[in-house]
């Protein structure tokens, strides 16, 4: 499976919009689609500025095209399935494979189910129509027929009247029309037939006119007509997005963003709007996709802390050897429970371990723990390794030690938060070990550190806050340590300790 940002099913004017925005904002996304674009039976396409009178498949190749060139793939295929999870949302195609992404545009568009007269099908998109605005000038002035399949398309019938003066309108397939409506029609010249249509008669793809019931035929240049319009979105039924009841049938309810029930699903076009023509279809797409990227730069903030550890131990980091200070201070406590905050490759937890302490590490990067479990497991030691940003996690459970080594972080860390809450879990009679960087290395340029706040011991035991009636403090100073500059040669750093020990006969909560 790829890692896709995003993935847009359907290829036609939505999907390309939102793919086209997607892959200008460098998001890794996949565009899966059956080829089938709902105006693919009309030649000319128009009322679309900049390419008017051009075909749609056309476009949709130009469309293609252009955010191919922006590294989004393309790819011919059905999608059967959509599954949600907490981060990711999962498709699964029609050949059985399955891909996952951050987010998901819907814009599959819909179908025109047709009324079922011989002759009216196959002229679709040329002698037969379904919007004046898409094709009422191309055939502007002749004798139009307007063919009523439902009440909602009176509409249409008085629509169709701006393009000629010269409208018949065939009401057979409803019955009888409301007085009060045919009186409007009559008003401005538009005759009704209320004799029903049995055939679409023409030259090739042209209507000619349409046979009634009683056998005769009426003639017309063009027919106006409606199909019932059915959205291709039986594939995510099962997620219970919100829906909204339309006189033309019930559609997924979307935000002006897109944005549908679930926080990973938008859907754009035909597929939530019937009614929206190429240009409303690509404005709807762009503003999807464009509202994806926005929800996902606002997630890739939110996990910014993660993602930047998971860079930094990208490659192994530290040597494998347990930090120094702490080895000296803890080598002469009995073993007991020990919590290990901001572990990262696992070597302090790892040492705990071999010395008979109980030992969990805990560190925001998942790579940083996996390489922590696996020296564990090739040393058969048996420490426990967690992945929790401590910024935001409660710490649980109950520890005889709780050891933070150069718990640090350039990136968004609330160290005293985070350090105030593993302190509430040191048991009777434990103990916290903070060893941290009392400033920068002498080989640092000057200024190093930028925002970085260098504690001295009074400090750190200030930030803990710690209640004198409970603690005692063991150590509070500055440590030499003997180090190796990057150039090879020795310097000496010093190391901020602070060793705090909770009294045995404190009492601490359970929760
Ligand atoms: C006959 C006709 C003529 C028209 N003429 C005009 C015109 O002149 N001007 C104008 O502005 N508008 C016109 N329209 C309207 C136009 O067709 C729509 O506005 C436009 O197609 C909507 O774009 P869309 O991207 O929402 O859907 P579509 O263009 O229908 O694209 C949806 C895509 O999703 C794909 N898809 C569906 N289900 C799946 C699935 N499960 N897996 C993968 N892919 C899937 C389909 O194959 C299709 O490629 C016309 C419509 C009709 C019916």
């Amino acid at each position: 499976m790829n890692t896709w940002d995003a993935i847009v099913i359907g290829a036609g004017a939505a999907g390309l919009s939102a793919a086209q925005m997607l892959g200008r904002a460098r998001r890794r996304t996949l565009v899966l689609d059956t080829g089938a674009p709902r105006n693919r039976f009309a030649p000319h396409m128009h009322g679309v500025l900049g390419h008017d009178g051009m075909s749609p498949g056309d476009l949709l190749g130009r469309g293609r095209a252009e955010v191919e060139a922006y590294d989004v793939e393309v790819r011919a295929v059905a999608v059967a399935r959509v599954d949600e999870g907490a981060t990711r949302v999962t498709v699964t195609l029609a050949d059985g494979s399955a891909e996952s992404a951050r987010a998901l545009v819907l814009a599959t568009g819909v179908s025109d189910d047709l009324p079922d007269i011989p002759g009216l099908a196959e002229r679709w998109g040329t002698g037969v129509l379904h919007c004046p605005y898409c094709h009422g000038w191309e055939v502007r002035d002749r004798r139009l027929g307007v063919l009523l399949v439902s009440p909602h398309q009176l509409h249409q019938a008085q629509l169709v009247r701006q393009w000629s003066d010269d409208v018949v309108v065939f009401a057979g397939m409803l019955g009888a029309i409301d007085p009060e409506i045919a009186r409007r029609l009559h008003a401005r010249g538009v005759e009704i037939v209320a004799e029903p249509v049995v055939e679409v008669v023409g030259e090739g793809t042209e209507v000619t006119g349409v046979r009634l019931r009683d056998g005769r035929v009426v003639a017309v240049g063009a027919l106006f007509t409606m199909g019932a319009v059915r959205p291709h979105d039986a594939f995510v039924a099962h997620l219970g997005l919100a829906r909204a009841d339309t006189p033309v049938g019930s559609f997924l309810e979307v935000d002006a963003m897109g944005r549908t029930s679930s926080a990973r699903i938008w859907a754009a076009g035909n597929v939530v709007s019937p009614m929206a023509n190429v240009p409303l279809s690509m404005g709807a797409g762009a503003m999807a996709g464009a509202a994806v990227n926005a929800a996902l730069v606002e997630e890739d903030f939110d996990l910014a802390p993660a993602l930047y550890w998971n860079g930094r131990y990208a490659d192994r980091l530290w040597s494998g050897r347990p930090n120094r200070t702490m080895v000296d201070v803890v080598q002469g406590l009995e073993p007991g429970r020990a919590l290990d905050l901001g572990c990262g490759e696992g070597a302090d937890a790892i040492w705990l371990a071999q010395q008979g302490w109980d030992a969990t590490g805990v560190d925001i990067s998942q790579t940083a723990i996996d390489r922590a479990q696996d020296a564990a497991r090739t040393a058969s030691i048996d420490a426990h390794f967690v992945v929790s940003d401590l910024s935001e996690a409660e710490t649980v459970g109950e520890y005889d030690l709780v050891t933070a080594s150069f718990f640090h972080s350039p990136v968004a860390l609330d160290r005293t938060g985070a350090l105030r809450r593993a302190a509430a879990r040191v048991a009777p009679g434990g103990r916290m070990l903070i060893v941290s960087h009392a400033g920068p290395p002498p080989w640092a340029p000057a200024g190093h550190g930028g925002a970085h706040v260098f504690l001295n011991a009074a400090d750190e035991l200030d930030a803990l806050g710690l209640d004198d009636s409970d603690w005692m403090v063991e150590i509070a100073e500055a440590r030499p340590r003997g180090a190796t500059a990057p150039d090879g040669t020795s310097a000496t750093l010093d190391d901020t300790v602070l060793l705090v020990h909770r009294r045995p006969d404190v009492r601490i909560s359970s929760s």
